[in-house]
């Protein structure tokens, strides 16, 4: 039982059979015809134009804003953002792409006013503002559609492109109950990463116009991301958009019994309420030695990652008994 992520899922029976059969191709030269069909999929289900299969969501999210902004350019984003924080500031880094985080609201949303704030005029002194770029789900939240139009709205006002780091937009996009276009269609560029809640063993996918796209594939090259008979790898990714989508509802629900669960555990301070998808933040008083409590739990094959709030996150490989089994086992430790 591995609370850690939903990373750490492990590929669908169907998805091993679908790999062991997949047709594959050269799709340096655009010859894979299970990479190309995953790609053509991607694009009509989000409602864009094209689509870009790629190694891992850190990659989508670089190429993402790469094809966006060039040298001396700026990003807006949050404090809190994926591409702004855990992306070893590829971005700064690989693209000369300068970063401007925003305190998030604690729904994850930003401030206008401070994002308006925050855009440069045009002036040598400063680099040059194209982008807002959000995050949907974060840490487990969702954005509300009427936000996204407002940011839409925004953006518009600004001049500036608008990129969504969607690594579980599909986890959104079950929360609202709405297919993933609904939220896509406000955004220029966005990424999905098929190696998460929806179980592909590797890759993530960028989506945006053809113009974009192109740029993206030739960045993606640059960078070492081309990969040759990858069909192998996109033919669980297709199982992920179609078949593992509906197991998001069950994370989901999961997620909200253990939110419930440790709300009861002396010193766990959760509010059942934020839990919106499938990852479940809980407060810990001092008194919780949970460096210790995480080295008992493993005696027992839970595997936590300790830390306060300490982090759950449910995912296929979890079932519901497992979470009433983590509960009772934590109850014994505290
Ligand atoms: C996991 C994640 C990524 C990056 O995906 P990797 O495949 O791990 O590189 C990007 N954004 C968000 C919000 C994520 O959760």
């Amino acid at each position: 039982m591995d609370f850690r992520s939903d990373t750490v899922t492990q590929p669908t029976p169907a998805m091993r059979e679908a790999m062991a059969n997949a047709v594959v191709g050269d799709d340096v030269y655009g010859d894979d015809p299970t990479v190309n069909e995953l790609e053509a999929f991607a694009a009509s289900e989000t409602g864009f134009e094209a689509a870009l299969f790629t190694t891992s969501g850190t990659q989508a999210n670089l190429l993402g804003l790469m094809s966006h902004c060039e040298r001396g350019d700026e990003y807006l984003c949050g404090q809190q953002a994926h591409n702004y924080r855990y992306e070893a500031g590829g971005a700064a880094v690989l693209g000369s792409i300068q970063p401007q985080p925003i305190e998030n609201n604690p729904d994850g949303t930003l401030p206008f006013d401070k994002l308006a704030a925050a855009i440069k005029p045009d002036d040598s002194h400063f680099a040059r503002t194209k982008l807002l770029s959000l995050e949907n789900t974060i840490n487990g939240k969702v954005l509300p559609l009427s936000y996204l139009q407002q940011a839409r709205a925004f953006t518009n006002k600004h001049g500036l492109k608008m990129h969504l780091d969607g690594a579980r937009v599909y986890n959104a996009a079950v929360a609202l109950d709405v297919p993933v276009r609904e939220i896509a269609q406000y955004f220029d560029s966005m990424t999905i990463c098929l190696s998460k809640g929806l179980a592909a063993p590797v890759g993530s996918l960028l989506l945006g116009s053809k113009e974009y796209i192109t740029k993206a594939r030739r960045l993606r090259k640059m960078v070492g991301g081309g990969m040759r008979q990858a069909g192998i790898l996109a033919a669980a990714g297709k199982l992920a958009l179609t078949e593992q989508v509906s197991q998001l509802k069950t994370d989901h629900d999961n997620a909200k019994a253990l939110a419930h669960g440790l709300a009861t555990l002396p010193g766990f301070d959760v509010n059942p309420q934020w839990v919106q998808t499938n990852i479940v933040f809980a407060k810990l008083d001092d008194g919780v030695d949970i460096a210790t409590i995480a080295q008992k739990l493993k005696q027992e094959q839970i595997i936590v990652s300790p830390g306060n709030p300490i982090r759950f996150v449910t995912h296929k490989d979890i079932r519901r008994e497992d979470i009433d089994r983590l509960l009772s086992v934590l109850r014994s430790h505290l």
